[in-house]
This record gives structure tokens, sequence and C-alpha cells, in this order.
């Protein structure tokens, strides 16, 4: 009997429990190992705690027993990836959801309605694994891209992506540029394979979110050393298609007063991520900078 033909289906699965199992599913037949894969398959149900139960009968002798939810799947893989990089989601943005901008008055969310569809595409994991990429206005891409002015919500939209992908089971590795720069450089003249490792691992995340993007010392072109760095990081999830979430004050379009992405970075790295990669979408609208913390910030 395969997996999916003992997944509840989803719709039935509130907090967790099988309610209502797919087709006649003999609940006798099933044994620990088959609950801990469902529990790791269907979508994250445990409301934070890790684990799941089953609505199994009361002689069943899984009943009562507790199992590993699929948000914690990618468990080990975070604590690598915090390990190397000592980055993560600020505690400021952790709290925030699609249904924290949700209970935004509508004024607020003014000249973010088009990030806000998009962000929430890109939070539909099953769907992007479905079609392979992120499918926004009829085209498909791997990654998405907000840029706007500084408090505009670029950061809190990327949380809500994050936390959606944590809860399907994936590791997404979240840094800002800065962040990444630093932690590379830091390794350089060290033994060993420091800066490799990182560059790897940044490079082949189930989900990199680079927030921030190009914000070191200010305007003017990035050194060579950052070039190669994004270059390093940015080409590699182009040619490979991997889910990639950038945050920048920087215009993807090119303008003509110097400050661009393609300005800063070159024409190899804004041609890959603004017009390959990256779904390239803006933010603009109200100031939030002083909302979130009455928005599901911490308390
Ligand atoms: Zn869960």
């Amino acid at each position: 009997m395969s997996i999916s033909d003992l997944m509840p289906p989803k719709t039935d699965a509130p907090n967790g429990r099988v309610t209502e199992p797919a087709g006649a599913v003999d609940l006798y037949a099933l044994t620990a190992a088959d609950l801990r894969q469902i529990a790791a398959a269907q979508p994250c149900g445990c409301g934070g705690t890790g684990w799941v139960g089953f609505d199994v009968p009361f002689d069943h002798p899984c009943h009562g027993r507790l199992f590993r939810c699929r948000c914690r799947a990618g468990d080990a893989e975070r604590a690598r990836l915090a390990g190397l990089f000592g980055a993560g989601v600020p505690p400021r943005y952790r709290r925030l959801t699609f249904e924290s901008f949700a209970r935004m008055p509508p004024e607020l969310l003014d000249g973010k309605g088009e990030a806000l569809e998009a962000a929430q595409s890109f939070a539909g994991v099953e769907q992007y694994r479905l079609d392979g990429g992120l499918y926004w206005r009829g085209e498909l891409r791997a990654g998405l891209l907000l840029f706007g002015p500084v408090g505009r919500g670029k950061t809190g939209l990327a949380a809500a992506v994050c936390r959606a992908w944590i809860e399907a089971g994936a590791a997404p590795l979240w840094i800002t540029w800065g962040e990444l720069v630093e932690t590379i450089q830091r390794e350089y003249g060290r033994a060993g394979d420091g800066q490799y490792e990182r560059l790897d691992r940044a490079r082949g995340a189930d989900l990199l979110i680079l927030d921030e993007f190009g914000d070191v010392d200010g305007a003017g072109a990035a050194s060579n050393d950052q070039r190669r760095i994004a270059y390093r990081v940015l080409g590699h999830r182009h040619d490979h298609w991997l889910p990639t979430l950038i945050t920048t004050n920087l215009n993807p379009m090119r303008d003509d007063d110097g400050s661009d992405l393609c300005d800063r970075f070159g024409a190899p790295i804004h041609d890959r991520v603004a017009e390959a990669l990256c779904h390239c979408v803006p933010v603009e609208g109200p100031n939030l900078r002083c909302t979130y913390l009455d928005l599901g910030g911490p308390k």
C-alpha cells in the first residue's frame, strides 16, 4: 500500500489529525513506520509543537503516540546552516505570517498588493514543487526579487514566505547580503575549507533568502570580491533553477542615475538575477517599520 493511498485528504486534516483517511484504509494495517511517514509527508498541522497524532482506534498499538511533524524534517540542516552562518530570520520578523498582513488596515497595504500576491504564491510550496518554479503573471521563474525603499515590507514578506517553506519541511537559508559577505571573507587565510563550505551551502540551500542584497558599504559599485561572491552564489542558483528570494533597495530595471542593480553588480549578475532567475516585483506605499510589532512581531 503506497503512502499516497494512506494520505488523508488535505482539507480533512486540521491540527494534523487524520479524521477521514482517503478511501477505505484498514487502520489496523497501519504500522508505526507508516504513520511516521504520513506525519512527515502531510502538510504541517502541529500548531508549532513539532508533533502530530492520529485518530487510530483505542486498541491500535499507536493510539496516543505522537510523530514528528513535517515542519521539523529540515531541523538538522537548519541547525547546520545556523551553525555555519549564525544567521536566521531576525526576531523582529519571526512571528510574521500572511495573516499578519491580512490584519493590517487596507491603507497600509497601498502599493504592496502585487508583492503580497507574488509572495503568497511563492509560499505555496506544494504548487511551486508541482510547477517546478514560481508561476507568476504567465511566466515561470525559480525565484522572486522584491525591491523598493526601506521599511516598505520586503523583509516582512520574505519572513512569511520563509515560515511557509519551513512548515513544508524545507531548510531555508536566511541571510543578509552583508552577513553572507562577512562570513565568507572571515574565512580567507584560515586553514580548511571554510569559505568553500559556506559558499556551497548558500549555493545549494533548499531556499535561499538573501535579504538586503547590495547593502554593504553604501552607494557605488560592489568590490570585485563582492561581485565574485554574488556570482558564485546567484549564478549557481540561476544555472540550477533553485528557489531564491531576494530583497533589495536597488532597482532591478536599468536607470540613468548610476545606482541600479546593474551598476552595482555588473551585467552578468544583473541579467541572470533580474532577467532569468527572479520575478521582479516592487514593494512600495507606506512605511511599515512601526507597525510590525502590533502585527505578530515579538511581544
Ligand atoms: Zn508542524
